[in-house]
């Protein structure tokens, strides 16, 4: 069974929340008058007497636990609403976007609901919502939260209100971390060796999750760290919401991989008495994904392809691009093959909405909203304009601009519609002047020189900040401080623009970027504790044995590679898979399926020696001392591979330039 964790990224982010703010930071400021102006003028914008979503989100409340506090294994707890007993307030604080505001509160709605007789959701306890279907001897459980103790603590608040049956099947609806980590809360591997539980997931799966955070994870994490305000204290300056849903959970991330996958596009089975109609959608919000129909209950569970916001056609922790015609016409087939026989919709975010006109009615928005921004991106772009022409002139049609389902409280229109420009052109405009302009820092450099000066842009960016143009005061000190990072004017100057902009930010994922940019400006980046902390590294095991060379080709450095040339076998004893690695002009390739007679050196091992070399928890020397590796020709080969690889260090800058390293 594979099985992974990562229990360090948990104890670093621990180490590191624990200890921010500390003495000497710089706190955050108050609301300029432009900001106060641009978030009162937003108030009467959007139709707040509507509050349709606040009744829907509270039906068949049960109970909850109090402030939904969870204890994790260190002092702070994993998960908790305490913090945000400032949103109680009905008026929006001025420093945060009343529509922002207005969805933090419904995100902080937490407990157990029953959806219908026989399905029961508890929400706001982690990111996503666990959903518990009851079988007629066993619980089926759809998504298991994002960590352990959040999983536990939902499951444990199901069964004090509900008959305690076991859990018999877990269902992951999609491939990202907040709807699979938690499962080993609610059963454990020997629960499924011993085929008293089933994991069942979409085809797929295990690939998608381990490509996605592999290649770029790293990366995607730093940048993670923006767009999820990882290190902000919560509070009406500082941390609010994630628009999708509170925030991430503190905790380690595990996984059981599936005993099952749903592979043809439309599967029907019963599970314990339970009939499910499950429809594959992949390439819509995820790359592995699927949708789940109960006709006994007359329930549709659109997993996160209809949530009550704009959802990412690309996420700005960096991803893939998401197809937005593909995701709208998922949600089309839905309507037509389930539209006129559900009375309740659920997703693994958010709350249900119940009466089949309604469900139909959120879904058609929903659908049109992605049909929406593809299209028009895509006519705009052919008209000739270029992504940031797009973003700017593009407006929501008033029908979906009015629908509270469809604001940009985690994707929004601007950075959605440069994903679809991103998706059919890429990142040139076409324009040969930003075919190879200069690099960040040299670029800044003359552009400052020629401006005058780093005083000069100053002096002329503090009177437009008066004037409340924060986008481009961020601009423009952004390039004094790429010019020179310890210009402490440029960057004070720069983080006070960034801040206004959070503030005003109806996305939560825009607010904590611009929040996390200007603490960073203040402070510098976040100590965090040393190593690297990749995903890639701590979902390791999960990875097949082609991902994994991959992942080694990526951390190959092409200058301690120059010049050297060599074949290595790889014979694994437990998958009896064979490779023959290749090493030449700085490249690390593979073919699966055969052994080199010409090689340098033939290594046999076991899968998880080779992971534990790698992750330096074991020497090469000293496996083949034990007998763990058996080498046949020269074995300093290997070791010479292994010595060219690079570890990826968590951290790096993001708001500056980076030092020469
Ligand atoms: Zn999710």
């Amino acid at each position: 069974m594979l099985k992974a964790h990562n229990h360090s990224i948990a104890v670093a982010l621990a180490i590191v929340l624990s200890s921010s703010m500390v003495h000497g930071q710089v706190a955050p400021k108050a609301p300029e008058p432009a900001t106060l102006k641009a978030n009162a003028d937003f108030a009467r914008t959007l139709p707040f007497a509507n509050r349709d979503d606040f009744e829907d989100a509270m039906r068949g409340f049960i109970a909850t636990i109090p402030d939904a506090t969870i204890a994790g294994s260190g002092p702070r707890p994993v998960w908790t609403m305490k913090p945000y007993d400032f949103l109680k307030q009905n008026e929006a604080a001025d420093s945060v976007n009343p529509s922002l505001w207005r969805q933090s509160q419904l995100n902080a709605i937490h407990g157990l609901f029953r959806v219908t007789d026989r399905v029961y959701q508890v929400r706001g306890f982690d990111l996503s919502n666990m959903t518990i279907i009851e079988g007629d001897t066993s619980l089926i459980i759809i998504d298991t939260l994002s960590t352990p103790e959040t999983a536990r603590a939902a499951l444990a608040l199901y069964r004090q209100y509900r008959p305690n049956k076991p859990v018999g099947t877990v269902i992951y609806t999609h491939s990202h971390a907040d709807h699979f980590g938690g499962v080993e809360g609610v059963i454990s591997e020997a629960d499924v060796s011993a085929g008293k539980a089933q994991v069942l997931a979409p085809t797929g799966f295990m690939e998608a999750l381990a490509a996605e955070f592999v290649a770029a994870g790293t990366a995607q994490r730093r940048r993670g760290q923006y767009q999820f305000g990882v290190f902000l204290p919560p509070g009406p300056r500082g941390y609010v919401d994630a628009g999708l849903g509170k925030r991430n959970a503190f905790g380690p991330v595990t996984l059981i991989a599936p005993t099952g996958t749903i592979d043809k596009s439309t599967e029907k089975h019963v599970i314990d008495g339970v009939e499910i109609v499950f429809q594959l959608v992949p390439g819509s919000e995820a790359p592995s994904e699927m949708l789940m129909y109960f006709p006994q209950f007359r329930v549709l569970d659109m997993a996160e392809d209809i949530t009550h916001n704009m959802h990412n056609l690309y996420t700005i922790r960096g991803a893939d691009i998401r197809d937005g015609n593909l995701w709208s016409h998922y949600i089309s087939d839905a309507i037509e093959t389930f539209g006129d026989k559900t009375d309740i919709v659920i997703a693994q975010h958010h709350w249900p909405v119940a009466g089949q006109p309604r469900v139909v009615a959120l879904m058609k928005k929903q659908r049109d909203l992605y049909k929406f921004i593809n299209d028009q991106s895509l006519r705009l772009l052919n008209h000739g304009y270029t992504s940031a022409e797009i973003a700017e002139n593009l407006h929501m049609p008033t029908s979906l601009e009015q629908e509270w389902s469809a604001r940009g409280y985690y994707g929004t229109l601007r950075h959605n519609a440069k994903a679809v420009y991103q998706k059919y052109l890429g990142w040139y405009d076409a324009n040969p002047a930003n075919l190879d302009p200069l690099p960040p820092a040299e670029n800044a450099r003359k552009t400052i020189e020629y401006m005058g000066g780093a005083d000069a842009v100053i002096a002329r960016a503090r009177a437009d900040f008066a004037k409340g143009e924060y986008r481009w005061v961020a601009s423009a000190m952004n390039q004094v401080v790429f010019a020179d990072p310890t210009n402490r004017t440029a960057r004070e100057l720069g983080a006070d623009a960034l801040e206004q902009l959070g503030f005003q930010a109806e996305a939560g994922t825009w607010r904590n970027a611009y929040l996390v940019g200007a603490m960073e400006l203040r402070n510098g980046m976040p100590k965090v504790p040393g190593g690297n902390l990749a995903v890639a590294d701590t979902l390791m095991s999960a990875l097949s044995n082609e991902l994994l060379f991959d992942y080694l080709g990526i951390r190959l450095n092409a200058t301690k590679a120059e010049g050297k040339t060599f074949v290595i076998n790889c014979m694994f004893t437990d998958s009896k898979q064979q490779f023959v690695l290749n090493l030449e002009n700085s490249a690390l390739t593979y073919v699966k399926g055969k052994q080199a007679s010409n090689a340098d050196a033939t290594i046999t091992l076991a899968r998880d020696v080779l992971d534990a070399v790698i992750l330096q928890r074991a020497t090469f020397a000293d496996a083949v001392k034990a007998g763990q590796i058996k080498v046949d020709g020269d074995p300093s080969k290997p070791e010479d591979l292994l010595s060219m690889l690079d570890t990826f260090q968590t951290m790096f800058e993001v708001v500056e330039p980076k030092p020469s390293r």
